[in-house]
């Protein structure tokens, strides 16, 4: 298992992740995508979307605001409840949640921390809307995306004309106040979900549960995660939210131990009654063949974009031995892949051998994420490929380009990054030869 270290290390070095506001010294909880680290993250949003909304009959997707009425956060309880027990140290200052607090000594007392009485604190960032900062005008930063969807189930139900079961998905931001952030972009207190309310007749519940269960755990191996790196998890009853009947962990052995990836619960009619009651709207569903309104029960899968990111990447590291050198390679599948081939020319000087690289390397950009580079020697330019998972490294040398060159050929090496397999294809044959590649999966050349 690789340390977390070695994986923030690698992030920073090759343009994945930084710490917000870096040359401020950071910000605790906030991290910044690089070039590379928004290639991979708007992958994983990508190919989520499309396994989930796109090619599914009964789901549709939304995008709602940020900011939302502070009712809403009164209907779903977030105002009342979402809070953590907080401690202080009066000593060293430090914050820490009553429930975890670390074991080292005090700072201040060499021994033990002299922890003030817990208290709530919630999670929720404030903010105003208008130009008056008053108890009247104060929001929230959404906590989740998931309130949007119900607060428009109305508005989707009468303008999509869906049957039940359906789903509405969502991506996008959302934001809490975490006491204590950390764990890289485990726990941040600015993150991305991929949410499902998935809508269902009330005896159908359990079932579409099991079947969601069942769904998102294959969901995330087909993306190359290893199986041995997955486990599903059942909620005891005293772990459950308030509203939610049953719940299931995807969890991912990250190298802090198994933590959730994913949770999936029945949420029962908790949130359409809720904000039917506060709204005064009615929020049911009128059952074509019986003729009766129902309140609809929910299966929600709630993933988090930046620990799938995470969890992509951990799950991607491979460090071995390639003829006494240490190789360093991302096995990424080649959907998330940021780029998906790299152009690389053996001789940055010689016309022939850069106007063909630079041909190819335009024609690639059409139809994928393609890089050119020529500011190292192969040798380097490989291992940096492998570090960020470029499936296929195209080069071109003397025998491709140049013409008086007895060995001319007109062809170029194909490298695929795991096998490290070569073969050499007619430079006229690339563009084509990728495409097929990766519209396949294939990593056999
Ligand atoms: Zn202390």
């Amino acid at each position: 298992m690789v340390e977390m270290e070695t994986i923030v290390s690698l992030c920073k070095r090759r343009g994945f992740i930084f710490q917000s506001s870096e040359i401020y010294g950071g910000f605790g909880g906030f991290w910044d995508y690089g070039p590379l680290g928004v290639e991979l993250k708007n992958n994983v949003k990508r190919v989520w979307w499309l396994d989930m909304v796109n090619r599914r009959e009964d789901m549709v997707g939304l995008d709602c605001a940020i900011v939302m009425n502070p009712r809403v956060w009164e209907a779903s309880g977030h105002i009342e409840q979402f809070s953590d027990p907080m401690v202080d140290c009066r000593e060293c200052k430090h914050r820490f949640r009553a429930d975890d607090i670390p074991d080292e000594p005090c700072q201040v007392t060499g021994g033990e921390h002299d922890l003030t009485e817990a208290r709530q604190f919630n999670l929720m960032f404030k903010t105003y809307v208008g130009p008056v900062e008053d108890d009247a005008s104060t929001a929230y930063l959404r906590p989740e995306t998931a309130q949007g969807i119900f607060a428009n189930f109305d508005n989707v139900l009468t303008t999509m004309r869906k049957k039940l079961p359906f789903g509405i998905a969502q991506i996008g931001k959302a934001f809490r106040n975490e006491i204590t952030p950390g764990n890289f972009i485990f726990r941040d207190r600015e993150f991305e979900q991929m949410e499902i309310e998935f809508f269902v007749k009330p005896e159908d519940a359990d079932e579409w549960l099991k079947r969601w269960v069942t769904e998102r755990f294959e969901w995330y191996s087909s993306y190359g995660i290893r199986k041995d790196n997955l486990r599903l998890r059942q909620h005891d009853e005293d772990e459950l939210a308030h509203y939610s009947k049953e719940c299931w962990d995807i969890d991912y052995n990250f190298p802090m131990g198994w933590s959730e990836l994913e949770g999936i619960a029945n949420r029962g009619d908790y949130d359409l009654t809720q904000h039917a009651t506060y709204s005064g709207q009615r929020l049911v569903y009128l059952d074509p063949e019986t003729k009766e309104h129902i309140v609809p029960h929910v299966i929600e899968p709630s993933a988090g974009v930046d620990r799938s990111v995470l969890a992509f990447l951990i799950d991607a590291y491979h460090q071995e031995i390639v003829r006494k050198d240490k190789r360093t390679v991302l096995r990424l599948h080649p959907e998330l892949a940021p780029v998906k081939v790299a152009v690389l020319p053996l001789a940055r000087n010689r016309p022939p051998i850069v106007e063909m690289a630079r041909k190819i390397a335009a024609d690639l950009y059409k139809y994928m994420p393609a890089m050119y580079d020529d500011t190292a020697s192969i040798g380097r330019l490989y291992r940096r490929q492998d570090e960020i998972g470029t499936p296929f490294c195209v080069t071109v040398d003397h025998q491709s380009a140049i013409t008086d060159d007895e060995k001319y050929d007109g062809k170029v090496t194909i490298r695929e990054r795991d096998s490290m397999e070569q073969i050499r294809v007619d430079a006229s044959q690339v563009v084509q030869k990728l495409r097929e590649q990766l519209e396949e999966g294939s990593k056999t050349l």
